[in-house]
């Protein structure tokens, strides 16, 4: 019989989720993404379902070059807000992503937006925008939001709202 390795240190409790945040799973914005979900939209951690991968929602786009993760974060995002009723969901990028960053991929979004001026920050915020609208395509009763975080020459982590 194995022996307990830890013991969480309130009761199990059961909240209701209304929201999916779907983020990247890189570990140095993630910290923030919850304080940024507490504190300013005011949901807390328990509260809401999290899809954090790499890249974030950018999988919703990959229809053409990687369509097994589109047909993948479709069902996955399908399936949260049938089974738990969700009412919104929020996609977050962040600045400096790896994912957008990887040889194996920038190929693909050159081909698809073309070798122009435009900066990572400016791709990232203009994924964010086909997300939403990806989204919406889904035929999901959701409300949608997307917010892109950037490390501010301030020193802090800054969100802003793209949809
Ligand atoms: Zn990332």
């Amino acid at each position: 019989m194995s022996e307990t390795a830890y013991k969480s240190q309130t009761p199990y409790h059961k909240k209701e989720s209304s929201v999916l945040v779907i983020c990247c799973s890189g570990y140095d914005f993630l910290p923030y993404t919850r304080e940024f979900l507490e504190k300013h939209l005011g949901i807390s951690e328990g509260s809401y379902d999290l899809l954090a991968v790499p890249g974030g929602a950018q999988f919703l786009l990959l229809t053409e070059y990687l369509p097994k993760f589109a047909w993948v974060g479709h069902r996955w995002v399908k399936f949260l807000v049938e089974r738990h009723r969700l009412r919104k969901v929020i996609a977050i990028s962040h600045e400096d992503c790896g994912w957008y960053k990887d040889d194996r991929l920038v190929p693909a979004f050159l081909q698809k937006f073309g070798v122009g001026p435009r900066s990572l920050k400016e791709r990232q915020r203009e994924d964010l925008r086909e997300i939403a609208k990806s989204l919406q395509r889904v035929g999901l009763p959701i409300a949608i939001e997307a917010y892109y975080a950037e490390n501010h020459p301030d020193g802090f982590v800054h969100f802003t709202k793209e949809v």
